[in-house]
This record gives structure tokens, sequence and C-alpha cells, in this order.
């Protein structure tokens, strides 16, 4: 390897860059996750941990990736058998659809073309069809992160009101908690999956799950195995500042320090600092003549834009080439998108000059990758990033 100097740019959407402040806190010694220090910590953490998922209701955390957290949302509220509605709407909704037919659950994949989010009418329809109430819960992604679209759940919400079908709602917000605006209480949302080392800036290792009441009573009657997953013996020992195995207790110090870093910023600015930024990269991917793989401007992602190449070119030729020259990681092109995309990721602890150098190092990339570019593209985000 040759020496580098200088931070490596960690432009993938996820895991993203971890702030100073949040090493620090993660380096404090290890205390006894059963002593009272312990639990006057979780008390204060669970207090500031509820906004960001825009929640008065319950939250676990699980010393896990997203994927445990997505099994948690599934073997809490169903049964063998249950039918869902999940929407094809890019891997990630593909991966978590695999998952559910692995336990056991039959799902209702509505095609996609990866350029969309989850279609409201559709759900509208098939919740109409649905008139013996056989659709046990909606599956959605909110921000589809190899795609760069985000669905609108308030629509998928209206959809499932329209039709007054008891259907649980179980959103991914992995990619979007602590980066997009997004609201579980007011959405109403059953089971909102998140995970650490996205929008919350910590590393790899806490997922979450944010519980309705309504998907606690439908706890009560699911027959899917769980016993790591299992919520009641979570969040009884919650209750006491407590958990029912040993907790991440480093990486919930990361968690408490990203939370005042959000509350300090203030949501709504971190929100409108993430729209900003994506602005900008999508002023720079038209500029460059190049094109964003999302097609409906209401579904553009603040965390993350997808870039669509030409079939003649190689995206990961050009992650490669970036990567080697200028020291920074894009996104790879995920499943059917494999050498098709790249994605940069604008999300997490990240300000102005870092998008502007992400986007110059994207520029060079390009063109050293042979990709014809109109060098105006940089321009055109630096003139966004002036504006306002
Ligand atoms: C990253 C991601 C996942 C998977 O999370 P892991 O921590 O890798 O298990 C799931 N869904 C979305 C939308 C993601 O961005």
């Amino acid at each position: 390897m040759t020496a580098r100097s200088g931070r490596h740019f960690l432009q993938i959407p996820g895991p993203t860059n971890v702030p100073d402040r949040v090493l620090q806190a993660i380096a404090r010694p290890t205390i006894d996750h059963r002593g009272p220090d312990f639990a006057e910590f979780t008390f204060d953490l669970t207090t500031r941990l509820k906004p960001v998922f825009g929640t008065r209701e319950s939250i676990v955390a699980y010393p896990s990736s997203g994927t445990g957290a997505w099994e948690a949302a599934l073997v809490n509220t169903l049964s063998p058998g249950d039918r869902v509605l999940a929407f094809e709407t890019g891997h990630f909704a593909s991966l978590w659809r695999d998952m559910a037919e692995r336990l056991g659950l039959t799902v209702d994949f509505v095609p996609g073309d990866w350029r969309h989010g989850a279609d409201p009418a559709i759900l509208a329809e098939k919740l109409a069809a649905d008139t013996a109430y056989e659709i046990a819960a909606v599956m959605v992604v909110h921000n589809e992160t190899s795609t760069g679209v985000t669905s609108r759940i308030p629509e998928i919400r209206a959809a499932i009101d329209e039709a007054r079908h008891p259907a649980l709602l179980l959103v991914d917000t992995i990619s979007s908690l602590g980066s997009i605006d997004y609201r579980h209480d007011e959405w109403g949302v059953d089971v909102t999956v998140g995970c650490s080392q996205k929008g919350l800036m910590l590393p790899p290792g806490l997922g979450f799950n944010a519980i309705s009441e309504k998907a606690l009573v439908a706890a009560t009657r699911s027959r899917l195995p769980k016993s790591y997953w299992d919520w009641t013996p979570m969040l009884d020992n919650n209750e006491r500042g407590f958990y029912p195995y040993t907790p991440a207790t480093n990486l919930l110090y990361g968690l408490r320090e990203a939370l005042l870093m959000l509350e300090e910023e203030g949501l709504a600015n971190v929100f409108a600092r993430h729209r900003r930024h994506a602005a900008a990269t999508r002023a720079a991917v038209h500029g460059w003549g190049l094109e964003v793989l999302c097609v409906d401007a209401r579904e553009y992602s603040g965390s993350l834009t997808a870039v669509l190449l030409d079939e003649q070119y190689d995206a990961d030729k050009v992650r490669r080439i970036i990567l080697e020259r200028y020291d920074m990681s894009l996104g790879t092109g995920l499943g059917r998108l494999a050498g098709r995309v790249f994605r940069i990721g604008h999300l997490g602890d990240f300000n102005d000059l870092m998008l502007a150098g992400t986007l110059s190092g994207v520029q060079m990339g390009l063109e050293l990758a042979g990709v014809t570019v109109d060098p105006a593209g940089l321009q055109a985000a630096l003139a966004v990033l002036r504006a306002d």
C-alpha cells in the first residue's frame, strides 16, 4: 500500500465519516452495564434518541447491523405464512424481501425499475383488492441506498388509511435517519428500522426498532420464532435502564455524542444541509451531462446520489481510478446496477468544502476514465453552494 497524506474521503452512502467528537466519546472506559451509572445513561440516551425518529414511543437498540434490525421488525410482529406486501425499489428492498421469504412469510413483491420509490397508487389498488385483510404488513424502504430514491411515506400511509386496511407499516429508515426528514409517529409507522453507521455518524454496530402501540399489540400474537431479537425482554430491561444481554456500551457513548451534535445543529438544519448538498451534487451531475438515476424530482434522495453512466463505460473503473488517484471511496453499483452506476454519499458529518472536494475528485476521475463530461458541472455545484 502506498503512503497517503491527509484524510481518506469516505463518500460511500454508509458507513459514513465518524466525527472526532464521536470517536473520542467511544474511547471512554467501558463501565458495568448492570450498574447504576449505566441506568442513568440509558434513560438520558433514550430521551435524546426519540426526536431523531420523530417518536414518543418505544425504541430498542441491538448490538447489530441494520440487517439484524430488519429481522427484529419481522419476527416480532408476524407469524409463519403471513402475507406481506413489499416494493422492489432496489437492492435493499430486494434483500429485505429475501429475508422475509426465508423467515416463512409470503411476500407479494411489487416489481419496480429501480428508479422510482414505492408507488402509493399501486398500494391503494393492492389493499382495495385485499377485502379479506390478508396482508399483515406493508414493508417499505424509505431511502433506497442502492438507487438514491426516497419513497413518499406520508402518501403510503394515506393509501393505507384510505383503504381502512389494518396492515402494519414497516419502514427501513437506515440511510435516512438523521439526514432526511422522518416522522415515525406523525406518519403512523408501526416499526421503524434504523442503524448506526449512516446519518447517525457512528461506526457500524447498532440496530434500532422504533415501535408503535399497534406493533406492540401485534407482537403479543406474533408466532415467528425469536430469541435474541425478542422485544419483550428488551423493553422490560430498558424500563429499568438495562439490557437483557450486553449492549454495545462504547457505541452507545458514541451515539450520545452524535445525538448531542444533531441537537446542537438542530434537526431541521441538518435536513436542510443534506437537501442543499444533494441539490449541489445533482447540479454537478446534470452539468457534466450525466444522468441522475432517480427520475422523479419528488423522490430525490437527500443523503446520496446515484449517477448513471452510458453503457459504454464501466462505473467501477471510474471508482477504482478515483480511489487510486484521490484516495476517495464512492459507492459501487449494487445488484442489477453493477458497473452501471456509482453512488456519491453526501450524508452524515459533512460540509460544503468536503462536498466541493468530493465533486472535484469525481469530475477528475470521470475525465481520467475517458467519460465525456462538461467541466461546467463542478462550477454549477459551486454556484449552488455559494448561493445560500
Ligand atoms: C445499509 C442498509 C441496509 C443494511 O444495513 P447493514 O448494517 O449493512 O446490515 C439496509 N437497508 C438500507 C436502506 C441500507 O442503506
